[in-house]
């Protein structure tokens, strides 16, 4: 009887430009892809936008190798769900501050952009839900609350007048959800399965990260954690396996 309360609810649907946030690359793979590839199917666009090039990801490599290397698989990641757009901001890798820097340069590619909806991850500070959930990482976090509060700036001409004065990017008040990946306290859903596939290939394009990370077999890796996800989403969405979101409506 309570769960239809616990039900989430389907993503809004009447939009046609979105703006994915994220501090690395293979943030967007782990996180909904597979949403992604669905919207784009739909004729919607979709642009990435990296804080960092992931460059401290991989411990056998130096930042100035892994940089080139793991922006290349972001790009081939991108492609493979329909995103032909992906841009990088160049903040350090695993010591993003957040703070007025980060806010403009969000503000700045959503006046760019101007996307109805916004996506980002995980903002808080755990994975898990309640006691016993994993630490999240410091840049998911500044990134992630830098987005939900660059929605805003992008909207008041008052905050970075330096973006109109020298860059000419007037306000972009447009954004009417900002849409958290990897939520432990979603409130909406996209079926996965359209994109699940395209999903599992996107997140394999980040192989020279993947095999560093795991001995696992990187496709049996790939799938077994982006089916898990979107399964144990499925039982909050009428049973259909699903990316989940929070939403923050503007
Ligand atoms: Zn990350």
């Amino acid at each position: 009887m309570t769960e239809h309360t616990d039900q989430l609810e389907p993503m809004p649907t009447d939009w046609q430009r979105a703006l994915a946030v994220v501090a690395h690359p293979d943030d967007l793979e782990y996180g909904c892809a597979a949403a992604v590839a669905d919207w784009t199917d739909g004729g919607r666009e979709v642009v990435y936008l990296l804080a960092t090039r992931g460059e401290a990801g991989i411990d056998t490599l130096g930042p100035a190798e892994c940089a080139p290397l793991r922006e290349a698989e972001q790009r081939a990641s991108a492609a493979v769900v329909g995103v032909s757009t992906v841009e990088f901001l160049d903040h350090r890798d695993g010591v993003i501050e957040y703070g007025v820097d980060l806010r403009r340069d969000i503000a700045a590619a959503i006046r760019r952009h101007r996307p109805e909806l916004v996506v980002t991850l995980n903002h808080r500070d755990t994975w898990g839900p309640g006691p016993g959930g994993y630490w999240n990482t410091p840049d998911h976090r500044a990134v992630g609350r830098a987005v939900l509060d660059a929605a805003a700036d992008a909207g008041n001409r008052w905050i970075f007048p330096e973006l109109i004065s020298e860059q000419g990017l007037e306000p972009w008040n447009g954004v009417r959800w900002v849409a958290v990946a990897g939520s432990h306290t979603p409130t909406h859903a996209a079926d996965a399965r359209p994109g699940l596939e395209r999903s599992v290939k996107s997140l394999l394009e980040h192989r020279a990260y993947i095999e560093a990370l795991t001995d696992e077999e990187p496709e049996s890796y790939v799938r077994t954690f982006l089916t898990t996800n979107a399964e144990r989403a499925a039982a909050r969405f009428g049973g259909r396996p699903a990316v989940s979101f929070e939403v923050f409506p503007r």
